[in-house]
């Protein structure tokens, strides 16, 4: 277990970031890579909440063309690109696909133009990539090509798919990876160091308290900026700036199941879900949940699937009911999935920001699409204080790029 106390008692960090999950990981290699002396800490081990609960997916940002938002896509592919570059053994390039559909958006013609301006807006996706991790251009392929893809059990009435390339991650190894750069770039790590209470003068930031879990004692970290990557728990440490910020953030539970058949080869394939999600910003707002079918060492993961969540933060798991509603949800989507509670090898499950107007809109539960950075400077009128409010490991790279500018600016 990584425990460098002496230094982080003794030491006034430039950077200390709290939370070591994909973000706060990404922060600290990054921040210690330029020279910076950072501090990272972690209430539980690194990298063992939603980070290590994911479906894998390196989103190039394919999905954000149906609001048009074009910085996001390009931010997508500029996070993914950092993966490639970094992580080329750890990633695999996965051909995905969709079926297409009689509606508007996601008809043959639709999503045909969907992939020309994708490829366009992700012209430079493999500049700087070693030629095994390039990905190759998407398209729109055949119903009879789509059918032989799916198994001729399938009663998909698609008339074709839309095919595209992603990355899938080992995170697991990416997180030890990352764990052991940011040792060898001489940064100190707590594990199961939980910060407690920022210490604030003159309205900056000066570091904070903190308690040593293994120990059961408290004392302070000094540091003259800090990055907030706490995940869910985001708020928890911010109450003690700004009370306004007490009370839990609203949430959802997500979960992957595993199971033991590989099915689509080398494919991973989108389905419709029965259940439908009303979501205001889509041209089509009411549509169904989809989820994916992801290859993975021998077996499929299976998800993502989404329970709203009141309850502890610190000791969730699935319950039968869950796992029953689950596969009713994928065992009605197609006749090719007729899975039964033995062919479930494992699953992932975490907790996520919820949308709340789309739980509000359908009664369905629903993960927020959008990363925010909170600068305190402009919210709380506090200096060296930041805040990340993450959807997805793969945002990680972009979000650490943005707030390391800005800490440079102002350091
Ligand atoms: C089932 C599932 C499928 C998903 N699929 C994908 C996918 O395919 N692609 C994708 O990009 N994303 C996916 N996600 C989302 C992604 O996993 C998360 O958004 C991302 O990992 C969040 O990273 P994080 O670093 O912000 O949070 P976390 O990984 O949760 O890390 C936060 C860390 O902060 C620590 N912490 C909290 N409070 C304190 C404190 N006071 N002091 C010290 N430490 C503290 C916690 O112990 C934790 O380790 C999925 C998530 C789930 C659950």
């Amino acid at each position: 277990m990584n425990r460098d106390i002496d230094e982080l008692k003794t030491e006034v960090f430039d950077i200390l970031v709290i939370g070591g999950g994909f973000h706060g990981l990404t922060m600290a290699l990054e921040a210690s890579k330029k020279g910076y002396k950072v501090g990272i800490i972690d209430k539980d081990d690194f990298g063992k909440r939603a980070s290590a609960n994911s479906l894998k997916i390196v989103h190039g940002g394919l999905r954000y063309l149906q609001q048009l938002d074009i910085k996001r896509i390009r931010e997508s592919i500029k996070s993914r690109k950092y993966f490639q570059q970094n992580f080329p053994d750890l990633i695999k390039i996965i051909p995905f696909i969709i079926p297409t559909k009689w509606n508007f958006t996601n008809n043959k013609i639709a999503l045909f133009f969907a992939t020309v301006l994708y490829e366009f807006l992700s012209m430079d996706k493999n500049f700087g990539i070693i030629s095994e991790k390039y990905l190759p251009k998407g398209r729109v392929i055949s119903k009879n090509r789509f059918r032989k893809i799916l198994s001729e059990n399938s009663n998909s009435n698609a008339g074709g798919g839309m095919l595209w390339y992603e990355a899938v991650a080992d995170t697991d190894s990416i997180i030890k990876n990352m764990v052991n750069s940011i040792k060898n770039n001489n940064s100190a790590m707590g594990a199961n160091i939980e910060a407690k209470k920022l210490i604030i003068e003159d309205k900056k930031v000066a570091g904070v308290e903190v308690f040593d879990v293994k120990t059961n004692s408290y004392f302070r970290i000094n540091a003259k900026s800090i990055v907030n990557t706490c995940g869910i728990w985001e708020k928890d440490i911010l109450s003690s700036i700004n009370e306004s910020q007490n009370g839990k953030s609203s949430l959802t539970k997500a979960i992957n199941l595993i199971i033991n058949k590989n099915y689509f080869n080398d494919y991973a394939i989108g389905f419709d879900s029965v259940i439908k999600i009303y979501e205001k910003e889509n041209l089509i707002k009411n549509k169904n949940r989809m989820f994916f079918v992801v290859p993975w060492k021998g077996n499929s993961m299976l998800g993502t699937f989404y329970f709203h969540y009141d309850g502890d933060r610190d000791n969730i798991n699935v319950t039968d009911a869950e796992i029953d509603l689950i596969l009713n949800e994928i065992n009605s989507s197609n006749q090719i999935f007729k899975i039964q509670k033995k062919d479930i090898v494992s699953h992932h499950c975490d907790l996520l920001f919820e949308d709340i107007s789309i739980y509000q809109n359908s009664g369905q539960s629903y993960p927020r699409k959008k990363t925010k950075i909170i600068n305190h400077s402009k919210t709380d009128k506090i200096e060296g204080l930041y805040s990340v409010n993450s959807v997805k490991f793969t945002n990680a790279p972009e979000v650490t790029k943005k707030i390391l500018t800005e800490i440079r600016d102002n350091l």
